[in-house]
C-alpha cells in the first residue's frame, strides 16, 4: 500500500515538474541569452543546458589562487600544482574566496537577470552549493552575510540580489543569513568601465558600519555577492566585519572576472 502510494506521489511530482517547466516556459525566456538555442527547463534560468556545460567545463579546467581565487599567472603547460597562491591578496582581510566561475556565458548572463529578476534558478543554486562545499573551512562558517545595498539602491530595485544569492545558499547548506549586523552607509557610485582598483577602494572606505556587534562578535562569517571583480567590495566589507570582532571572514560569489572588466555594479 505504502508502495503504492509512494508510486502515486512520484508520478504526481513528476507531473508537476513538467507542468511547472510548461507553465514557467511560458513566462520564462525560452531563448537562451547566451547562444539562442533553446532553454528545456525552468530550472536552467537564463542560459540552455549546452551553455551550462561550458562553463562547468571552464569551472574544472581553471587554475585559481587557493586563498582569493584570483588568476594566476601562467606556468609552463606542462606544470601544474595544487595550493598555488597569486601574491596579491596576502593583506586581504578575509580568509577564502571562491567563485561560480568565471564571469562569461551562462554565469554571466544569470547574473544580469538577477538585477531585475530576484530569483536563482535551480542549476545555479546547486553550483553554488558545490562552490560552498569546495571552500576551505566551510564547516566553521556560523552565519552568511549578503553585501548591503545602500538603502536608496534598494529601495530602487526592490531587492538585494546578493541577499536572494545568500537566500538560496542558506536553503542548501541550512546557514543562518544575517541581514541585521551591518549595513552600507555610504553610497557609492556605479562602478563604471575603467575603474581601477585603487579607485574602486577609495569609493568604498567606510562604506559600511556594523549596526549589531554582537551578531558577529566572534563569529566565522561568509560574505556573499554576486560578482567579484577587483576585490575591494569583499576587501572593505570583510575589514569591517574583523573590526567589528568577527573571528573570520571568507566570500563566495556567483563569478570572478578574470581581465578585470566591469560592466556592473
Ligand atoms: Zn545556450
Ligand atoms: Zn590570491
Amino acid at each position: 500500500m505504502l508502495d503504492r502510494f509512494n508510486n502515486f506521489a512520484a508520478a504526481v511530482s513528476r507531473v508537476s515538474a513538467s507542468v511547472c517547466d510548461a507553465a514557467l516556459t511560458i513566462i520564462y525566456p525560452a531563448t537562451c541569452r547566451v547562444c539562442g538555442g533553446v532553454i528545456e527547463s525552468w530550472r536552467d534560468g537564463a542560459a540552455c543546458a549546452k551553455c551550462w556545460q561550458e562553463i562547468e567545463q571552464k569551472r574544472a579546467a581553471a587554475d585559481l589562487c587557493a586563498r582569493c581565487g584570483g588568476p594566476l599567472p601562467p606556468l609552463p603547460a606542462d606544470i601544474k600544482f595544487d595550493g598555488r597562491q597569486c601574491g596579491q591578496c596576502d593583506d586581504f582581510a578575509f580568509r577564502f574566496a571562491r567563485a561560480c566561475g568565471p564571469y562569461e556565458g551562462a554565469l554571466r548572463e544569470s547574473v544580469l537577470n538577477l538585477k531585475h529578476r530576484p530569483h536563482i534558478p535551480r542549476r545555479l543554486s546547486e553550483m553554488l552549493r558545490r562552490t560552498f562545499a569546495a571552500l576551505p573551512d566551510n564547516d566553521r562558517i556560523e552565519a552568511i552575510i549578503p553585501v548591503p545595498l545602500h538603502p536608496e539602491r534598494l529601495a530602487e530595485r526592490g531587492f538585494n540580489q546578493s541577499e536572494i544569492i545568500a537566500r538560496a545558499l542558506a536553503s542548501t547548506t541550512g546557514l543562518r543569513v544575517d541581514t541585521a549586523a551591518i549595513i552600507r552607509v555610504k553610497k557609492t557610485e556605479k562602478h563604471g568601465a575603467g575603474m581601477g582598483a585603487p579607485e574602486r577602494a577609495r569609493s568604498l572606505a567606510k562604506a559600511f558600519t556594523v549596526r549589531a556587534p554582537r551578531l558577529i562578535e566572534d563569529r566565522q562569517l561568509l560574505i556573499v555577492d554576486d560578482v567579484m571583480t577587483t576585490a575591494s567590495t569583499a576587501q572593505e566589507l570583510a575589514g569591517t566585519l574583523i573590526e567589528g570582532g568577527a573571528r573570520s571572514v571568507s566570500v563566495i560569489t556567483l563569478t570572478r572576472t578574470v581581465n578585470r572588466r566591469v560592466d556592473l555594479d
